[in-house]
């Protein structure tokens, strides 16, 4: 560490330092209003997945709290924020890439606080690394989200770096309120961590141990939202399929769906992750039964080789997974699903990877979220012998794309003359009276129809269907 480096590590906050310093960082913020006219601005940017998009949301909802205006473009900000992903090497690098380009911003403008946060820095090396990097002000880890308004205080009454990556959780107050981009969709979280340790994953390691949220919560936030207007609220977290294993409350993921579901309004429910080992019959029944709750399981499989699985610590089998599809099939009459699946994990032969490709052709998904195998340090994988070399991945990779598209033409033909129940999210880009939505099957369509529809469900005859849309007409 250098003499510009000061670290609050082991810092023990409670909530009242919370509220204070959202008090102190406000009343900065009148006295810079006061002297320029205005009060600081922030700028965030996101990489990863839906619950980073939460944490962002809920950080720039602490940023308002604390009196700061948003800003438009980067240029126009005092201080940028990225929040991080380290899921894969891939997503690392790019965060590297935009942290380089804004050398030049602080060179023009000194003053300018530039923050990163999240997965990627809550890793020793990385955090290391980063706090070399002379011209990062702020680096504060997943456990730190809490102390956001501490650590902004620090940042500009004391001058020098501020590093926060403790591991030691301070929960962002519930009235915190998240500042969403959209006014139709919204994310909720409802548990944090991973408890599963995927040997290839990083997740537990960055997120720490699962925490389920109160079930009191989730209600209050979720029919906030429903009365503000939303209708499209996903559930989110690693594996929210062990939801409240961790709480005394006695409600499961299921009894979740059902609490939600009784809610009065026109909305959809939707959620993600669902680790296939923790799906139960009792969640298919409920998904079935519940009205709100859209007919679309997030199912990763990962791979439909056994062996690979097991290497994986997946505690499940490809037949396993197959059951659990079928029996979902059979308790809901219209579902669909998607994946996520790696290719390349040390050791995968071409036998393995075939039984992948069986095993999507088997189930039929609706989609498919593909990955290279990424070795992430200090996972059990990335020290496995048989590391697959880098061509055979990329030729995988494209033989694997190959064939799940011409799979996902075929399951939306069979939408060809049905009438489904949209929600329109808005105008296509594509042409005037041109609509964009999804069903509750997260289908998209384009659809011809009236301008008063976007933000409603509306019914559109299908009369299209290509490998990644269908298309149709709105009815009267
Ligand atoms: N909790 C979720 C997903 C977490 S990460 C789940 O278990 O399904 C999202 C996806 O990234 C994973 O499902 C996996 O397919 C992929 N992934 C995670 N680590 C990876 C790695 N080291 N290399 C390549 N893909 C990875
Ligand atoms: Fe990673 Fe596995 Fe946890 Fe998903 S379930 S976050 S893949 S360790």
């Amino acid at each position: 560490m250098d003499k510009y480096t000061y670290t609050i590590k082991d810092a023990n906050l409670s909530n009242d330092s919370f509220f204070d310093y959202i008090e102190k960082v406000r009343q900065l913020n009148e006295f810079i209003t006061e002297k320029r006219g205005e009060a600081y601005r922030f700028y965030t940017e996101t990489f990863g997945c839906q619950q980073n998009e939460n944490d962002t949301e809920r950080i720039c909802g602490m940023f308002l709290m604390m009196g700061f205006k948003q800003a438009s473009v980067k240029d126009e900000a005092d201080i940028i924020l990225f929040n991080t992903c380290a899921v894969r090497e891939h997503a690392e690098q790019r965060v590297f890439g935009k942290v380089g380009a804004l050398v030049h911003l602080k060179r023009s403008n000194p003053e300018l606080k530039i923050c990163l946060c999240g997965c990627m820095v809550q890793q020793k090396h990385i955090e290391e690394k980063l706090s070399t990097y002379k011209y990062i002000d702020l680096i504060f880890g997943t456990a730190a989200i809490g102390r956001f308004p501490e650590n902004i205080y620090r940042l500009f009454t004391e001058g020098g770096k501020v590093i926060d990556t403790d591991e030691h959780k301070d929960p962002v107050p519930e009235c915190v309120k998240p500042l969403r981009k959209d006014g139709l969709k919204a994310y909720v979280t409802i548990m944090n961590g991973c408890n599963n340790f995927c040997s290839y994953c990083v997740v537990p390691y960055v997120r720490g141990r699962e925490k389920s949220r109160p079930v009191a919560d989730i209600k209050r936030e979720f029919e906030s939202l429903v009365s503000s207007g939303y209708k499209d609220i996903t559930l989110l977290g690693q594996n929210v399929n062990s939801y409240g294993k961790d709480l005394a409350e006695g409600y499961d993921f299921a009894d979740i769906l059902n609490e939600l579901n009784k809610i009065e309004g026109d909305f959809r429910i939707r959620f993600m992750t669902s680790h296939p080992k923790d799906a139960t019959e009792k969640l298919f029944r409920t998904i079935a039964a519940c009205d709100k709750v859209c007919k679309h399981i997030h199912l990763p499989f990962q791979s439909g080789s056994d062996r690979i699985l097991k290497l994986m610590n997946r505690r499940y089998t490809s037949a396993d997974y197959i059951g659990l599809v079928e029996k979902a099939r059979q308790l809901i009459p219209v579902v669909t699903f998607t994946s996520d699946v790696i290719v390349g994990f040390p050791t995968e032969t071409e036998e393995d990877f075939l039984d992948t490709l069986k095993l999507i052709k088997n189930v039929g998904f609706n989609g498919l979220f593909t990955f290279i195998y990424s070795p992430r340090k200090n996972t059990p994988a990335a020290v496995m012998e048989g590391q697959i070399d880098k061509e055979t991945k990329g030729d995988r990779m494209s033989r694997l794309l190959e064939f799940q598209n011409a799979i996902v033409w075929d399951g939306n033909k069979s939408f060809l003359g049905k009438t489904v129940k949209v929600l329109a999210e808005g105008p296509s880009p594509a042409a005037e009276n041109i609509f964009v939505g999804r069903t509750d099957t997260n289908i998209i369509v384009n659809f011809t129809g009236t301008p008063d529809c976007v933000g409603k469900f509306v019914d559109v005859e299908i009369t299209k269907a290509l490998n990644w849309a269908l298309f149709g007409t709105q009815k009267d």
